[in-house]
Order: C-alpha cells, then sequence, then structure tokens
C-alpha cells in the first residue's frame, strides 16, 4: 500500500475497455444495477484489488473507499484475519452440503450479539427479507404485510411494491415482470407516518402479518426513525398479532456490534442480517424468538433450504469479521466517519452548497437539500446533478464516494490519517464543483 499523495487518477481507458467488453455478455455491463454510474454518468472502474482503505482499478488508480462494498468491509480489505481464514477453509474444501461447525459458531455470535434466540443461514440479504415474511405469513396465517416506501429489503418479487393512491390501498409494481398479484398484499405506507400504521391496521389488523421495516433507512440517503417511531411499530403489531422485522442487513454489525438494536433497542420480532456478517462472502441470516423460528422446516411446516446455504468460506470469513469487530474497531469507525462527515459539510458550507447531513451511528449521508429529510418524498427534493458532480470530481482526486446520492457513506476500521488525509484534500474541489453544477 502507498501511503504518497495520489496525483489524481490519470486514465480510465482500461475501465472503459472492460466495460465495454461487459456489455455485450452481461445486462448493462454490471451485476447489480448501481455499480453502472447510471445515477452519476461516466464510466463505472472496473476494480482489481482492494486493501486496508484503498481501491485500485484496471488503470492501477488507487482510491479511498467510502463504498466498503456497501457494508461488509467493515474491517478494511484483504484483512489478514479475514484472507487467512477463508484460505485455510478453501483448503479443506469449499462446500460439502452437511452441516459444518463453522456455522454453529456463526449461528452463536450472532445470538449472542442480537435479540435472536435462534438463526437460519442464508446467502444474500434478499433471501433473507424473503423468507422472514414467508415465516411471518406461516406463523400467523395471515397474507398481508406492510412496507415504507424508500425501505429497501432486496430484490423479490413482494418487496419490490410502490405506494398506491391512499394509504390502505394495496401496492403497485415497482418492476416489469412483478405481477400485481404478487404485490397485492404488500401495503406502501410513508416512512415516520405513524398515523397511517395506526389506520392500515385499524382497517386491516387482522389480515396484516408483519409490518417489515429498515431498522434505520440507509437506501434512501440516511433517514433515521423519528422519536419513538420503531417503539410504537412494535407495540402496534403487538397489539394486533402482526410480527415485526427488523432488516438490519445494512445496519446489523455495523452502526454497533448489536447492529441499530444496540442504538435504540427495539427487538424485531424477526430480524434480518447480512452485509457484514459474511465479511465480503455471500453470507446472511433470518432470525428471531425460538417458538417463531421453530416454524421453519425440518422442526416445522414452513419450507425454506438452500444448496450454499452456511457455506464454509463464507461462514469462516463471516466470523473472522465478526471476532474482529471489537468495541475498539467500532470506537475507530465512529470517530472516522464523525470526521469524514464533518469534513465534507463544512466544504459545502464554505462554497454556499444546500445541504443536510444525516447520521446514524457510523453512517450518514449528505442530501443536496435544504431541510431535514424525513421519508422517501423528502429524499426526492434533493439536486441529484450536484451530487453527480461532487462525486466525480472526488472520484478525479482518488476518492471513490457511492455512485449515488441514495446511499450512504461507509467507512472502516482501516481508514487512518493517510486516508482520512486524503479525504481532506479532495473533498474542497468536491464542493467546488457541487457549487458549480447547474
Ligand atoms: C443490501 C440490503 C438488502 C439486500 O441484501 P442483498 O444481499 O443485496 O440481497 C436487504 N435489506 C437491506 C436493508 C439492505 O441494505
Amino acid at each position: 500500500m502507498t501511503s504518497e499523495r495520489l496525483e489524481g487518477v490519470t486514465s480510465d481507458q482500461i475501465s472503459q475497455a472492460l466495460f465495454e467488453r461487459a456489455g455485450a455478455v452481461i445486462p448493462g455491463g454490471v451485476n447489480s444495477p448501481v455499480r453502472a454510474f447510471g445515477a452519476v454518468g461516466g464510466t463505472p472502474r472496473f476494480i482489481a484489488s482492494a486493501r486496508g482503505p484503498y481501491l485500485t482499478d484496471a488503470d492501477g488508480n488507487e482510491y479511498v473507499d467510502l463504498i466498503c462494498s456497501w457494508g461488509p468491509m467493515i474491517l478494511g480489505h484483504a484483512h489478514p484475519a479475514v484472507v487467512e481464514a477463508v484460505q485455510r477453509a478453501a483448503a479443506l474444501g469449499t462446500s460439502y452440503g452437511t452441516p459444518t461447525e463453522g456455522e454453529v459458531t456463526l449461528a452463536e455470535e450472532i445470538v449472542a450479539r442480537t435479540p435472536v434466540e435462534q438463526v437460519r443461514l442464508v446467502s444474500s440479504g434478499t433471501e433473507a427479507t424473503m423468507s422472514a415474511i414467508r415465516l411471518a405469513r406461516g406463523f400467523t396465517g395471515r397474507p398481508k404485510i406492510v412496507k415504507f416506501s424508500g425501505c429497501y429489503h432486496g430484490h423479490s418479487d413482494g418487496l419490490l411494491a410502490a405506494a398506491g393512491s391512499g394509504v390502505a390501498t394495496f401496492g403497485l409494481p415497482d418492476s416489469p415482470g412483478v405481477t400485481g398479484a404478487a404485490t397485492a398484499d404488500t401495503l406502501v405506507l410513508g416512512y415516520n407516518d405513524l398515523a397511517a400504521v395506526e389506520e392500515v391496521f385499524a382497517e386491516q389488523g387482522d389480515q396484516i402479518a408483519c409490518v417489515i421495516t429498515e431498522a434505520c433507512p440507509a437506501n434512501m440517503g440516511i433517514v433515521p426513525p423519528l422519536d419513538d417511531f420503531n417503539l410504537r411499530l412494535k407495540a402496534i403489531c403487538a397489539q394486533y398479532g402482526a410480527l415485526l422485522i427488523m432488516d438490519e442487513v445494512l445496519t446489523g454489525f455495523r452502526v454497533s456490534r448489536s447492529g441499530w438494536y444496540g442504538i435504540d433497542g427495539v427487538a424485531g420480532d424477526l430480524c434480518t442480517f447480512g452485509k457484514v456478517m459474511g465479511g465480503g462472502l455471500p453470507a446472511a441470516a433470518f432470525g428471531g424468538r425460538a417458538e417463531i423460528m421453530s416454524r421453519l422446516a425440518p422442526a416445522g411446516p414452513v419450507y425454506q433450504a438452500g444448496t450454499l446455504s452456511g457455506n464454509p468460506l463464507a461462514t469462516a470469513a463471516g466470523l473472522a469479521t465478526l471476532r474482529g469487530a471489537t468495541d475498539e474497531v467500532y470506537a475507530r469507525i465512529d470517530g472516522a466517519a464523525a470526521t469524514v462527515a464533518e469534513l465534507a459539510s463544512d466544504a459545502l458550507t464554505k462554497e454556499g452548497v444546500e445541504h443536510r447531513l444525516q447520521v446514524a451511528g457510523n453512517l450518514f449521508s449528505i442530501f443536496f437539500a435544504p431541510g431535514k429529510v424525513r421519508d422517501f418524498d423528502g429524499a426526492q427534493q434533493q439536486d441529484t446533478r450536484r451530487y453527480a458532480a461532487f462525486f466525480h470530481a472526488a472520484l478525479d482526486r482518488g476518492v471513490y464516494l457511492p455512485p449515488s446520492a441514495y446511499e450512504a457513506w461507509f467507512l472502516s476500521a482501516a481508514h487512518d490519517d493517510a486516508a482520512l488525509g486524503r479525504i481532506a484534500e479532495a473533498l474542497p474541489h468536491a464542493a467546488r464543483a457541487a457549487a458549480e453544477a447547474e
């Protein structure tokens, strides 16, 4: 890893050539849409390697990484303990299709840190939320679910729903290919709107299996729950016999050792996890009280399965990551995140750019909008063209921000003074570009 100053990004020719090759054989050239830079324009960088807080692209440019694989790389890239755990596991065989000790140890670690009593391991956050909803429906015997607009829970059909007109109407498909039938039992409400939740339960409470919410929304930018929102959701669910699913795929083991639960203390009846718990390999989980989880096959009748669930490499990477994620690590990340948030906000203020910093533990995002953002409608008021200019000016100076104004910024324990220094040098240029953008 070099620590001398980066001279700026000199060329993206190889990335351009790779993006062209990719476009011929992969739709849009990427395997997950946000990677394509659609929201900010330009050529996505093809990353060849990463270490600590740095990414190196195919053209040899180095960037301070403020995405951290969208959360998982909490210890930094290629952390020696994680690399060693994966290498050791790989040498023992990559998959058996049988139970292994590593799955038990990882499940014990998750149970020790969170309110859940039992967990089922899966391979992606999408699978975790999809399975948790099936279990909630199987447990309650009810069809409907409540979700909030702007909360992302992966790409399963029933969760790709947009709000219909009026609070008590069914959800509408949010993507071609999702049928009206798949979203008809999904009720979509505005985030932080307790009156709407109360209204929908008063009308249809005996039909509602669960409410699913991001424990602290981070997929429309950071929009924390107001005051006692989560607590009230839990009380309303309890009153009507519905389950509360706390989606902690992003916040789990990131904003604290116990995720957002470690900050606001509201336990979901079911919780979903992913990202950090896989340490950069595909691992995710859903869990809850034993009384609910025991309804899952083979203990109970609700079917759920996976060929690679609890994969030995993924459990080894996840366990090494969680074991490395000590109180000291969280304190470091909290400090680094506060520093970067302040640097960014100060730089924008200095250039007179209207913006709003929103923080959730060590996660934050910047809305190019004037006031406090409390729901998805508010998030959509921002000036995304300013963000695109801000993003590209930072990228040109070797700082890799999320390529969308609707994403959180992620720090790791590896973001040391050298990395923070590079960010401090780049941000004033980015702020100027934002100010000059029309
Ligand atoms: C990332 C994310 C998911 C989906 O996880 P994948 O592993 O991408 O399928 C679900 N919920 C939340 C809150 C997320 O941030």
